[in-house]
């Protein structure tokens, strides 16, 4: 059974959530406090956490940020206030998996909760072979690290998963729609974008620093890694 840790200190909300959630045979717990919520996190390692930003003590943002700098990967799903657009992608930066605007449908939260623990899932088989690698770069999917040569470079967990996803795929052209399905979870409709802007951080970090040309264009369709 999944356990699942809601940090939530809106009552009503929280309480609303978990019954739901326990409906759909999950187990529950409760954090009504930022702090409370991230020792939950660091010493229960729940499998998926329900993280609202807005929290007395210490906000979901700065969570998410602790949580994945101490290396844990449990995916994140944040609750963020309507039309907080910074919100959402400071969350995004700082390591959180997804995330939902309030007022939320229950339905939606519970797909995304599904899709989130599904993902974790193949992620865990993945670790088992744990190191990629290509020409001098290595992504390491257990310690959740990549290395040109001897350097370690800093991505942004969702540069990670991109770039993972890439050289899992290698020598095959993936599609923008790809990409977001995998690394996002899920459609963002017209938003495709967002994939271009992520390709050109990752190249600002890894190609352009070591004039070395990895992450390739395949034009009309998305990108591609290949062997020379
Ligand atoms: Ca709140």
């Amino acid at each position: 059974m999944s356990q699942i840790l809601i940090v939530e200190d809106e009552r009503k909300i929280a309480r609303f959530v978990e019954l739901e959630l326990k409906h759909e045979g999950y187990q529950v717990f409760l954090a009504d406090d930022g702090k409370a919520g991230l020792d939950f996190i660091l010493n229960q390692k729940p499998d998926l956490v329900v993280l609202d930003v807005m929290l007395p003590s210490m906000n979901g943002i700065e969570i998410c940020k602790t949580v994945r700098e101490q290396g844990i990967t449990v995916p994140i799903i944040m609750l963020t206030a309507k039309d907080d657009v910074m919100d959402k992608v400071e969350g995004l930066d700082n390591g959180a998996d997804d995330y939902m605007t309030k007022p939320f449908a229950i339905e939606e939260l519970l797909a995304r909760i599904r899709v989130a623990l599904k993902h974790k899932d193949s992620h865990e088989t993945a670790q088992k072979n744990p190191c990629l690698q290509h020409g001098n770069l290595i992504v390491d999917l257990d310690k959740y690290t990549v290395k040109y040569k001897e350097d370690l470079i800093a991505l942004t967990k969702k540069e990670f998963d991109l770039l993972a996803f890439l050289l899992k795929n290698k020598n095959k052209a993936i599609s923008r729609d790809a990409i977001l399905n995998e690394v996002w979870n899920y459609d963002y409709v017209g938003e495709t974008n967002v994939v271009d802007v992520y390709v050109r951080y990752i190249r600002q970090k890894i190609d352009d620093q070591y004039h070395d040309k990895i992450l390739q264009t395949v034009r009309g369709v998305g990108y591609i890694i290949k062997d020379e």
